[in-house]
């Protein structure tokens, strides 16, 4: 059974207010010595996003490491799709425009896997799945971590938090491939074109136009799937029963950077603007349901099953106003269930779903 902290979103002085919630709990369960190297892992959203955790919620939680004695830096990796943020370089720069510079937070802002996206520490899981993944380097060799998620639905996992954040948003582009291989699409010769807008899609140089049908070098596809949002002919499609193996691949890493760290990890859910898909698109939906508020644990299953059935708690809103009628909510909103990756994480001993929710 774990514990797991929880101030709802209502505010009704200062002293409810985001930063100051953080100032108050995080102290209590920050286990850091003077001088550490503490790592802030966070979605700074891609370029486009508005909807990815406030500035002043990071800057807030530098201050806290600085109070404790800590070193802190932000950090975020390179991403698999094609984006700015696909090299080092257009991650800082992302962040930069999305409010995270060195000089508003307080801290250095330092690109997890390189400039390339290699730069990491194979860290053995012993998965069903999978054996052994690259942690990014910064996330790996830093002396502590702290974990800061935007809760949120998402196509690929169904929910996005902590254990995605660490199974995915921690790894080098080889750990991630490693978790999306298994989605290497599949193309409907007798519906392509040969349009080659999947061509253009594709960061890897993956796919090739040949007699007017699309075709995939597996040796190079990463099976990230943007080719098969890009095809206007919904040509392009997974293999069936990828995704959910693709689902446990990512619970099953998240116990890397658990392992390598020894547990030197604090994780914060900020559940607010709820929206259906992640921080890297490059947009921001309307938010699905209204905000639940912020979760602090040690534990990152216990964590994200308290903030799913938190938000299933909720009436949603909009267009997603049909899956009301259901037991599980975030669950309809996709129609993929986010347990899939949360329960391999906790299979492999990533933590436990059993929880005791404190509201303060
Ligand atoms: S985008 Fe679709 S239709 Fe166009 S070439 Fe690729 S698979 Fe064929």
């Amino acid at each position: 059974m774990s514990d797991v902290m929880y101030k709802d979103a209502h505010e009704h002085s200062e002293r409810d207010s985001q930063p100051n919630v953080i100032k108050r709990v995080l102290p209590e369960l920050l286990d850091i010595r003077r001088g550490e190297l503490v790592a802030i892992k966070f979605h700074p959203g891609d370029y486009g996003n508005t909807t990815h955790v406030r500035p002043v919620v990071i800057r807030a939680i530098v201050d806290v490491v600085k109070e404790e004695g800590g070193e802190p830096f932000l950090t975020e990796s390179t991403v698999l799709y094609k984006s700015k943020r696909f090299d080092g370089r257009g991650v800082v720069e992302v962040a930069a425009m999305n409010g995270f510079t060195h000089a508003s937070m307080g801290a250095p802002f330092i690109v997890a896997d390189g400039i390339r996206g290699d730069d990491g520490v194979v860290v053995e899981v012993g998965g069903k799945e999978i054996d052994e993944v690259e942690v990014a380097s910064a996330c790996a060799k830093a002396d502590y971590m702290i974990v800061v998620s935007h809760g949120k639905g998402h196509p690929a996992s169904g929910f996005g938090g902590a254990v995605k954040h660490l199974g995915m948003g921690c790894l080098t582009k080889s750990g991630k491939r490693k978790v999306h291989v298994v989605c290497q699409p599949v193309v409907d010769v007798e519906k392509c074109t040969g349009c080659g807008k999947c061509v253009e899609a594709c960061p890897w140089d993956a796919i090739h136009v040949v007699n007017q049908k699309a075709e995939i070098d597996r040796e190079k596809c990463a099976g990230e799937m943007s080719c098969a949002s890009a095809c206007p002919e919904g040509a392009i499609s997974e293999p069936a029963g990828s995704r959910e193996k693709m689902q446990m691949r990512l619970g099953e890493a998240s116990l890397a950077p658990i392992k390598v760290l020894n547990k030197n990890i604090t994780y914060i859910n900020w559940v607010y603007q709820i929206t259906a898909g992640c921080d890297c698109f490059k947009f921001s939906n309307t938010p699905m349901t209204e905000d639940v508020g912020i979760l602090f644990s040690h534990d990152p299953v216990a964590i994200d099953c308290a903030t799913i059935d938190l938000i299933n708690e909720k009436m949603f809103l909009h267009e997603y106003q049909n899956v009301n009628k259901l037991r599980d909510k975030l669950e309809g909103v996709w129609e993929v269930s986010p347990w899939i990756h949360i329960e391999s994480a906790e299979k492999l001993g990533a933590g436990s779903s059993k929880y005791v929710l404190t509201k303060i």
